[in-house]
């Protein structure tokens, strides 16, 4: 059905309260009940997330305020509450976000800052944050929606942005293309890849300068990362 277009945002929430919850809560376990190509994107995810707090960490987070947008089951937005920041984690699937929850509810103690997570679409997402990440989402995102998706987050940080996403690069999209070929679970949603340049000229223009890249590339997994900040900081 993403193939034939039609509202690809209720098709994409659809999956991933359905099978594609199913399928990223397991990624994005620690249980042993993943096939060797999950547990290659679950590493892979892993060092996204390890590289985004080496970032966010170098400095205390104690009540900094961070919007965690796109949360999933809440790899980011947990470890980010332990260090003491206050989180403020949704995203577009009602059973990501319960489940990111209860994660937390397992994970922190009492005296960290619980994360406030709530059901609902970037697009929607309003507020200012000190910092604002939103880690391997764009990939639901179709180039021409983009630019608009940059930009909303761009206006929701004061002093740093963290994206990632799928590059878009010869090599890449060869390896999609024959991905394409076969048939999966995977294929359930379209995904699409996002060349640096246009993601770093959605945040030229909204006044912030790229400080950092870095790039995790495993055998099925590879995420660009880029840290953004306030042109005017610099
Ligand atoms: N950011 C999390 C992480 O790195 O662990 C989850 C990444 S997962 C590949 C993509 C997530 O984006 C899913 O949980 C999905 O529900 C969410 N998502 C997709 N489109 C969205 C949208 N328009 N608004 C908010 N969340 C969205």
């Amino acid at each position: 059905a993403a193939e034939t277009g039609g509202d690809e945002k209720a098709v994409v929430r659809n999956y991933f309260n359905t099978s594609g919850f199913e399928r990223w809560k397991r990624i994005y376990g620690e249980q042993d009940d993943v096939n060797s190509v999950q547990l290659d994107i679950r590493q892979g995810h892993a060092q996204t997330v390890e590289k985004t707090l080496e970032i966010l960490n170098q400095s205390s987070l104690k009540n900094v305020t961070i919007c965690d947008a796109g949360c999933g089951t809440g790899s980011l937005s947990i470890p980010l509450a332990m260090a003491g920041a206050q989180v403020y984690a949704s995203d577009i699937s009602s059973a990501m976000v319960d489940e990111a929850a209860k994660r937390a509810s397992q994970a922190l103690k009492e005296n960290q800052p619980e994360p406030k997570f709530e059901a609902r679409d970037l697009e929607s997402i309003t507020g200012r944050y000190d910092t604002v990440c939103c880690l391997d989402v764009l990939i639901h995102y179709p180039q021409e929606k983009a630019g608009a998706m940059v930009t909303h987050l761009a206006s929701l940080a004061e002093k740093r942005l963290i994206l990632s996403f799928a590059p878009k690069t010869l090599w890449y999209s060869v390896l999609k293309r024959i991905g394409e070929l076969f048939p999966g679970p995977s294929k359930a949603t379209r995904a699409y890849l996002h060349a640096e340049e246009d993601v770093e000229r959605a945040l030229n223009a909204a006044g912030w300068v790229v400080r950092k890249r870095e790039m995790t590339a495993t055998k099925f997994y590879f995420s660009r990362l880029l840290e953004a900040v306030p042109a005017r900081s610099q």
